[in-house]
């Protein structure tokens, strides 16, 4: 005890003396968002241009052929080849008000991921940056953050913070780093965020997730930061909207209001009362059945959050009804169809700056929509040879790029693969998870050498070459509230071939065959034999068809899976929450 009030009067003078360093760093803030501004001014400006000049030119060339009919409408033809596929215009940027947000969360690519939260935390902020929104990103300065970031990072100050039911006081640091329009801050404290991973043991995550809620809004406080919006994002922090009503009423972040985004219902932060009252240091009377209560004796911080936030978001629209039924609700049904009345859902999309087979550092070969069909082939060879399998160009390659667990659909993959296994199709799986799917998955590559590779771990780069080099992806969740394998697919030429839940079934439109319309193969039912289906047809295109198949491809490259249009409705529901 005695050592921790030594700690915490030096952390003060500190914090003190950093404080007059504030508002240099703000400057620095405020810089990117303007220069955006600037830009975007500019791209209108152009956009604005381009397109009198071709009305004129239009004009003009109907006036000419209203003049000389025929042979005008010769030229017209010969110029013009018939567009294979459709190619969506660079959405507008809106110039809506400016509003701030701060963004609260527990990942953020590419400091820290184990999934689509973290992508979602660094895409989704750096389009709203781009659409007039001053943001702020909040995460916890985990130990395992790579050492690259971790240089870059500037001391913004700290200051000492009582947390727990006892008066116990914890010390915060606030590290900062400036990236395209968005501030990054990072909650230092090597007590809660010293391990490896960011999530441990529930035993350790609640006190460290009672601890970053609170301490994210202290930090927005003390940099006298006042968003108009608090963004939060899934279970850990979803104990923010709580204190921002129950401990900081009483100041600036009074007039503040906030959004909790349902990433995945299945995580929610619960434990027993006693220990979540304690290190929250909240009042008995939130601890009622229709904020944090659970049952009898446990306290769940996401049904909290849920209760006490101006706004809930979740990641796509089907999903957003799914949650409400019991199947889904994951025991939460009831308490969402309540609060049905302030969730919407809203389709993530996938940084398409980060993801472009065009500039992508990690692939072999890059390609484009025009070179898609002979450059994706160099990418297959590559893959094949890279994770151990036949190379022959002949054989369609099924990818999966997975955390392995149940919710992913893997029982249905593990039950048909010997069926799968025909002599023309491979199989490349990427993930980590559960052990008895890493086993499966490792049993399967032994037994089917050269066909089937396993790779069991995380690897950024992998992932990449499975998505530029395969020529379909399996995506046969049991749940997915959004999924973003499918959307990195498409944006690479590889064929979905996915279940129809959550965000697959509003992003993967299914092939129709009569009208050639369509992004990959959809099946409905949780059924191994409506999964092999789905992979049949993909294979009876694929080597029966394959120019349909090739216009698949280009079809799925060209349709927008960008943020512009998602950030704009988030946009919108901030303008909504804060109309002035
Ligand atoms: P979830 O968030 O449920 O894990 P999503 O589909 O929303 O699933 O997001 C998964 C993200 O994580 C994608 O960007 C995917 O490429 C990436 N990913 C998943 N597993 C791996 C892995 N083993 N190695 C590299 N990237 C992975």
């Amino acid at each position: 005890m005695k050592k921790e009030e030594k700690k915490t009067d030096v952390i003060i003078n500190e914090a003190e003396a950093e404080v007059e360093k504030a508002p240099e760093q703000k400057e620095e803030v405020k810089e990117p968002a303007k220069k955006t501004t600037k830009k975007t001014t500019a791209k209108k400006t152009t956009a604005k241009k381009t397109t009198t000049k071709k009305t004129t030119a239009k004009k003009a060339t109907a006036k000419k052929a209203a003049e000389e009919p025929a042979v005008e409408e010769k030229v017209e033809k010969a110029v013009e080849p018939e567009p294979v596929v459709e190619v969506t215009p660079e959405p507008e940027v809106p110039q809506s008000p400016r509003r701030s947000v701060v963004f609260i969360g527990s990942e953020c690519y590419p400091f820290v991921k184990s999934g689509g939260l973290g992508d979602v935390m660094y895409a989704l902020p750096r389009e709203l940056a781009r659409q007039n929104c001053d943001v702020k990103v909040i995460i916890p300065r985990y130990k395992c953050i790579p050492w690259e970031y971790q240089e870059k990072m500037v001391y913004r100050g700290a200051f000492d913070m009582d947390l727990c039911s006892d008066g116990r006081r914890f010390y915060v640091g606030i590290m900062e780093y400036v990236h395209d329009g968005v501030v990054y801050d990072f909650i230092d404290n090597e007590e809660f965020f010293s391990s490896g991973n960011p999530y441990t043991s529930i035993i350790d995550d609640i006190p460290k997730f009672c601890y970053f809620g609170k301490a994210a809004l202290a930090a927005l406080l003390y940099m006298d930061w006042i968003p108009d919006v608090i963004h939060c994002h899934d279970w850990q922090a979803g104990l923010v909207p709580i204190y921002l009503r129950e401990k900081f009423a009483d100041t600036k972040l009074a007039n503040s209001r906030s959004i909790i985004t349902i990433h995945n219902l299945r995580f929610q932060g619960i434990y027993n009362i006693d220990t979540i009252q304690y290190w929250s240091g909240l009042p008995d009377y939130v601890f009622n059945k229709d904020h944090l209560k659970q049952a009898y004796q446990d306290a769940n911080m996401f049904k909290g959050g849920l209760a006490y936030a101006d706004m809930i978001t979740t990641v796509s629209r089907t999903y957003a009804g799914e949650i409400q039924t019991p199947f889904f609700g994951e025991n939460l049904d009831a308490h969402l169809r309540y609060h049905s009345g302030k969730l919407r859902g809203i389709v993530n999309g996938i940084d398409v700056d980060t993801w472009d087979p065009a500039t992508d550092p990690m692939l072999y070969e890059h390609y484009d929509i025009s070179n898609v069909i002979e450059k994706k082939r160099v990418n297959k060879q590559k893959l094949q040879e890279e994770v151990g399998l036949e190379q022959d160009d002949g054989k369609i390659v099924l990818g999966l790029i997975s955390r392995l667990t149940n919710q992913k659909g893997l029982d249905l993959i593990n039950a048909i693969i010997p069926e799968l296994i025909d002599g023309n199709t491979q199989i490349v799986v990427l993930g980590s998870g559960d052990p008895q799917y890493e086993d499966s998955f490792r049993y399967y590559e032994y037994t089917y050498k050269g066909t089937i590779s396993s790779s069991i771990m995380y690897d950024e780069t992998r992932a990449h070459h499975i998505y530029a080099g395969a020529d379909a992806l399996l995506v046969p969740s049991l749940f997915e509230p959004c999924g973003l394998t499918q959307l990195n697919a498409m944006r690479y030429g590889t064929i979905p071939i996915v279940r129809e839940t959550g965000g697959l079934k509003d992003t993967v439109e299914p092939y129709n065959e009569f009208e050639n319309t369509g992004n990959g193969f959809t099946f409905d039912r949780y059924e191994t034999g409506l999964l092999l289906d789905a992979i049949n047809r993909a294979k009876t295109v694929f080597f029966t068809d394959r120019i349909r198949w090739d216009e698949m491809v280009q079809r799925d490259m060209a349709k927008d899976v960008s943020w512009a249009k998602s950030a704009t409705e988030y946009k919108n529901l901030y303008l909504e929450l804060t109309p002035r």
